[in-house]
């Protein structure tokens, strides 16, 4: 009731704090310890010899109350300044006690947060709460500062100036900040599926997106089912974009667009009928699931040839065929499969990458199965900076108790003898 009171009503608490110094320097004491609190916890519990490892959130949980600290106490030198300007000094203690308090809502503004990146109507209403809370502390650091100091009103208005002008600037610029997540970046319009939601834009019959909708859900139990792995938990969000700039714009692509993109939980494209869209669907929801249920971060000769055979597994039609005289060890170098990202004219053009690595896969999974193959892009998936090549003969060796080489020979052999050789460098698009 006490907490409520002040926090509520904090003109009583200031003014008890102006008359009484001790209460204040109590106050601000016990302040500086809740700030640091998290910090001393951390302290002892890694002096007890526990593992830190600390996430984004921790990390977030420990750094907001010093940070918020340091602020208040940069507020109070300024305001502190501004009152022995006007001639009425306060003590120290009773100042940062009053712009603690007037700041209450801040802090309660601050944990409405996570509403600007649920969706783009949340986020107009995150942003007029915010306009709202800016006005009650602008209100109530006035009151608090004419009941604290008995100041005439101009004399008010100079004193919270400092306090008033930074939190302005805070505001304004939390206000304008781009929210994180697509959803909330865009007016998506939705629909619901069992395994996704599509977000399309407006404009577009909703008829045809529950339609994709129910068709992406099929994909994603087909894509579990070949890749024999459990069930997604979650909906994949499937966003469709307008137009290329928008994608480019809400995707923050610098390089060369591709056809789509895949991310942890959701897969961006540009919207079209389903017929054109559904294969980069069936690849992009194959990205999805295998970051999910596989790894993170697989080899991109073996990501993309499991992509591209996500699709053919859906009936969908792409093109598998060997048509790079690089070797599998050369392929294996991210840089050196992804050239098309860096450079305007590559030797080979991104579809035949993408169909090279197809026939490999397709070869691989064919001839030794799905449970070989899975444990090859685990032992060739990568956390940090390594020889890939090294890392990739090592795996084929132990998985396939055959040399990369001699793998490789085999696979071109057994190509050429099904007469599929091919030379198509002139392939569609990466994705
Ligand atoms: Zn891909």
């Amino acid at each position: 009731m006490f907490l409520w009171k002040v926090l509520w009503n904090p003109q009583d608490y200031a003014l008890a704090i102006v008359e009484h110094p001790p209460l204040g320097a109590v106050t601000l004491w016990l302040m500086i310890l809740a700030a640091f609190w998290v910090l001393i916890v951390e302290a002892l519990h890694t002096k007890a010899g526990a593992q830190r490892n600390l996430t984004g959130f921790r990390s977030a949980l420990i750094g907001v109350p010093p940070m918020l600290l340091a602020v208040g106490l940069l507020l109070t030198f300024l305001t502190l300044g501004m009152m022995r300007w006007i001639g009425h000094p306060l003590s120290f203690e009773a100042l940062f006690c009053l712009l603690a308090f007037a700041l209450a809502p801040k802090y309660v503004h601050w944990m409405g947060f996570p509403l600007r990146e649920i969706s783009r109507p949340a986020l107009y209403i995150w942003r007029t709460l915010s306009a709202v809370f800016l006005l009650a502390i602008a209100v109530r650091l006035w009151e608090t500062f004419r009941a604290a100091a008995h100041l005439p009103g101009w004399q008010t208005l100079l004193a919270i100036a400092p306090a008033l002008a930074s939190l302005l600037a805070v505001s304004l610029m939390e206000i304008f900040l781009k929210p994180t997540t697509l959803r909330a970046a865009y007016s998506w319009r939705r629909a619901r599926g069992k395994r996704v939601v599509v977000f399309y834009p407006p404009g577009k019959a909703a008829a045809d997106a529950e339609a994709m909708a129910k068709e992406s859900d099929a994909l994603v139990g087909q894509i579990e089912q070949f890749l024999e792995v459990r069930p997604l938990a979650f909906r994949i969000e499937v966003f469709l974009f307008e137009s290329p700039e928008d994608m480019r714009r809400l995707l923050q692509v610098k390089h060369r667009l591709a056809h789509g993109y895949a991310y942890n939980d959701h897969i961006g494209l540009l919207y079209d009928s389903w017929s054109e869209i559904k294969d980069t669907v069936a690849h992009e929801i194959t990205h999805t699931v295998v970051m999910q249920r596989l790894h993170k971060h697989l080899m991109p000769l073996l990501n993309e040839g499991l992509a591209e055979y996500g699709e053919t597994q859906t009936g969908g039609s792409a093109t598998a065929s060997i048509c790079i005289p690089l070797s599998l060890s050369t392929l294996a170098h991210p840089g050196v499969f992804y050239d098309w990202q860096e450079i305007e004219a590559p030797d080979y053009s991104p579809g035949a990458k993408y169909a090279h690595a197809a026939a490999l896969v397709d070869y691989l999974i064919g001839r030794y199965g799905m449970n070989k193959f899975k444990e090859l892009c685990l032992q060739t998936a990568y956390d940090s900076q390594q020889n890939r090549a090294a890392q990739f003969h090592k795996a084929v060796v132990e998985i396939y108790g055959i040399s990369l080489q001699n793998l490789e020979i085999d696979w071109r052999r057994e190509w050429i003898g099904s007469g599929q050789i091919e030379f198509a460098l002139d392939l569609p698009d990466a994705r």
